[in-house]
């Protein structure tokens, strides 16, 4: 038996790759399962201020509790979900989880959040996505600019002139956009500027002390030249806070203050305004 991959290339089916079939049919299946039975829980890490550390949003954070493996990290299933296009539904449940919990901080006095979400690259692509916001924003009655969309380089490089048509909509309505894992990825300098875009997350390999700490200084500022907000994800130690405040990486996030946590636990950094 022999089946065309995804590089159209002709293989021969053997019994190692039977497996692989039929464990990802499996996780597809689960996945399924897992979102009929509410399995899916968001955690929620707050994004602040370096200098004051004043919690400005969170960012939502997937979780999956499966009844008999435990917590699974979305490290493991987001790439499977992508593969086998699970990832539109599990992306429909995030947004309108995060908005609706926005919603309901919201009501409870606490104002001023903003709730970033992870977008992977085929909700992006999906033809309907722009409309797909703004019902929902109109839905739970969420001010466009309370939202940011995190996409990463490897989204905004599948079509630039597309990319670029639905990040001038998205900035319309009033959505922010950031570009999520900055510097891992190919994207090139042009486009960053020709892309409507509020923020740079760099990404938290380069913000460790150990890293070589040139590239972090070079990205603060070609993010504070472009006027971009930048934010460094992943710190974790006051010497790493303290080089990016000297830096003038003005937002940050990381187990320094606060790691991941659900819904509940993650409001007492929060203050009414
Ligand atoms: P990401 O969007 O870059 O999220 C940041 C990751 O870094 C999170 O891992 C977070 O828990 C972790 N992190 C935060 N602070 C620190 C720190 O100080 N030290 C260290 N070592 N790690 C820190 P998490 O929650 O396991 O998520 C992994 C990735 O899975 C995310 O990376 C994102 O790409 C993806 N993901 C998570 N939730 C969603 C979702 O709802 N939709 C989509 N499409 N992707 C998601
Ligand atoms: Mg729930
Ligand atoms: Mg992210
Ligand atoms: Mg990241």
């Amino acid at each position: 038996v022999y089946f065309i991959d995804q590089k159209d290339q002709i293989k021969f089916f053997n019994q190692n790759m039977k497996g692989e079939l039929v464990s990802k049919f499996d996780l597809e299946s689960k996945l399924r399962q897992a979102l009929a039975k509410d399995e899916f829980e968001l955690y929620y890490q707050p994004q602040l201020k370096s200098e004051n550390n004043q919690v400005i949003g969170v960012e939502a954070l997937i979780r999956w509790y499966h009844p008999e493996e435990g917590m699974i990290s979305p490290g493991k299933f987001i790439p499977q979900a992508e593969e086998n296009g699970m990832i539109l539904k599990l992306g429909d449940w995030v947004l309108k989880e995060a908005i609706s919990q926005l919603k309901n901080w919201q009501d409870k006095g606490y104002n001023n959040l903003i709730m970033a979400v992870n977008i992977a690259p085929q909700q992006f692509m999906q033809g309907d996505f722009v409309k797909k916001i703004k019902k929902l924003l109109f839905e739970y009655q969420i001010e466009a600019q309370s939202l940011e969309l995190e996409i990463t380089e490897r989204t905004v490089i599948k079509d630039i002139e597309y990319t670029i048509e639905v990040l001038n909509d998205l900035q319309k309505l009033g959505v922010q956009i950031s570009i999520d894992d900055f510097g891992t990825g190919y994207s090139s300098l042009e486009y960053l500027n020709r892309f409507a875009l509020n923020k740079l997350k760099i990404d938290k390999s380069f913000v460790h002390q150990s890293s070589n700490l040139n590239i972090v200084k070079t990205i603060i500022m070609m993010g504070n030249n472009l006027n971009l907000n930048v934010v460094a994800e992943g710190v974790e130690t006051k010497a790493e806070l303290d080089f990016l405040i000297q830096n003038k990486c003005h937002y940050y996030q990381g187990y320094y203050f606060a790691k991941p946590q659900n819904a509940i636990d993650v409001e007492k950094y929060f203050r009414k305004i």
